[in-house]
């Protein structure tokens, strides 16, 4: 029997230059970790199908699963701020778009896929450890209710990826609303091939923003919405780690998790990634770094808007509408994280103040918050001082709120999915053993409550517990 799905692939009827055509390279011996059964009845998928050996060989790239079209997407990038001319999927094939029953369209991606033309000097996979960070960060990113790319299925080869030592490699099938980067506008912008530029973006508008118009909407609309994304990132405590322009999805999705992290203790300066040497990508610089890749967007639509001095103008007023928005936002989720609904004058001062003592306490960001809710908040600091201050001034701020408690426990989880226990899951599975992988998966599903048994992964790590360093 053969494998196949319901695709209609957009992306690969776009020119030849787009993309490179190219399968999956086959592996040793397919084996299934897991199928995302929610993700997959959402997109009109019968999730025991995906876990037929027929489906599991297809995820793991053994065969090519009728209706596909499987291609390697080109793009650039700036890494680090250093300009790449060429990057392209090196370990990632585009097997093709399913439309879900609710209209909405997917790409489905197998990420360590092996080597492609755009693969340098790559092997072109993956190991068990980033697949399994992916799987389980995306996940819980979407049940906390970010835009994010999803992770439907993760498998393993039967085969060796060398990193520092031999580790099991995997693929992981990941769900997007498209996988078209900055880096991807940047890769025609650099080729001053206007007419791709011009179908990219037709396509990114019918995709992604039907009933935009024109390159300076887009530039607004995108904008708009990665200065939302961002504010939720912060919001939660999220570090993406690799801000890279190919890795800000035009959609406005969360993608690429590599070195991600959610911190533990708040510092607005923390950083994770063991590549960010000079914190580039630290939680606090998350919004100038997305001001700095928009900019980089506008540049690259500038050939559709004239390039003349009023399209260089109308361009970066765009981008400068970003702090507003962003600004905006973030007070909003962080109003409602004090239990707070309506606006007044003092309620940024007043959030201020409490990272301003999170952050000298070293106090733990996710439990500070939901502790607000539960009253458990105060136990986090070891000097009771500053925070019972700062409590006074907010316990009077929320007075006339009508239900406080409820709107924090809806928008400050209990779960978020910490360093210490994800890499315990991986270690785990690197033994053989999926069950602290399962566990994780099934508790971050429901984020803002805790079932009893589940109440030991809601603690912070103890210091011998604690995850500094994260890798890709
Ligand atoms: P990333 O750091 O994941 O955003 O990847 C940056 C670039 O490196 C992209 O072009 C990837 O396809 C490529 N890349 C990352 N890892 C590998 C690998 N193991 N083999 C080949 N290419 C890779
Ligand atoms: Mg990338
Ligand atoms: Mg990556």
């Amino acid at each position: 029997m053969t494998f196949a799905l319901p695709f209609d692939n957009s992306y690969a009827r776009l020119p030849d230059r787009f993309f490179v055509r190219q399968a999956p390279v086959p592996v040793a011996a397919p084996g299934l970790i897991a199928v995302n059964d929610a993700l997959a009845r959402d997109l009109g998928l019968d999730p025991d199908a995906l876990r037929t050996p027929e489906a599991v060989a297809a995820l793991a790239g053994n065969a090519v699963p009728g209706g596909a079209e499987p291609l390697a997407q080109a793009y650039a990038g700036h890494q680090f701020g250093g300009w790449v001319p060429q990057l392209g999927d090196g370990r990632a094939i585009l097997l093709g778009e399913v439309v879900a029953p609710d209209g909405r369209r997917f790409d489905l991606q197998l990420k360590g896929a092996g080597q492609t033309p755009f693969s340098r000097r790559g092997d072109g996979r993956a190991w068990i450890g980033p697949v399994m960070r992916e799987y389980i960060v995306s996940e819980a990113m979407a049940a906390l209710g970010v835009p994010t790319t999803r992770a439907l299925a993760a498998v393993t080869t039967g085969e060796a990826v060398w990193r520092e030592s031999a580790l099991p490699g995997a693929v992981l099938t990941r769900v997007a609303a498209s996988h078209i980067r900055v880096g991807t506008f940047q890769y025609f912008a650099a080729r001053e091939d206007a007419e791709a530029l011009d179908l990219l973006m037709r396509h990114v508008i019918d995709r992604h923003y039907p009933g935009v118009e024109g390159p300076l909407a887009l530039l607004d609309a995108v904008t708009a919405r990665q200065a939302r994304l961002i504010a939720r990132w912060m919001s939660l405590g999220f570090i993406h780690g690799v801000m890279n322009t190919d890795n800000m999805a035009v959609s406005g999705e969360t993608i690429d998790y590599g070195p991600c992290a959610f911190m533990d203790a708040y510092h607005p300066g923390k950083v994770f990634s063991s590549i960010d040497q000079f914190g580039r990508y630290a939680y606090g610089n998350q919004p100038r770094i997305a001001v700095w890749n928009l900019a980089q967007f506008a540049s690259c639509l500038l050939p559709l808007m004239g390039a003349e001095g009023p399209a260089v103008a109308a361009a970066t007023e765009s981008i400068n509408r970003f702090p507003a928005i962003y600004e905006e936002e973030w007070l909003r989720l962080f109003r409602a994280k004090l239990g707070i609904t309506s606006a007044e004058d003092g309620d940024r001062e007043l959030i201020a103040g409490l990272l301003e003592i999170m952050d000298a306490a070293g106090a733990d960001f996710t439990r500070v918050f939901r502790g607000l809710a539960t009253g458990l908040a105060a136990a986090e600091f070891a000097d009771p001082a500053p925070f019972a201050a700062w409590e006074t001034r907010w316990r009077a701020r929320i007075a006339a709120e009508p239900e406080p408690e409820a709107v924090m426990r809806a928008a400050n989880p209990a779960l978020i999915p910490r360093n210490h226990r994800v890499e315990e899951a991986i270690r785990a599975a690197v033994a053989g053993d999926l069950a602290p992988f399962r566990r994780l998966n099934a508790a971050l599903a429901q984020p803002f409550e805790v079932r009893a048994e589940d109440a030991d992964l809601a603690l912070a790590p103890l210091p011998d517990e604690e995850v500094r360093r994260t890798f890709c």
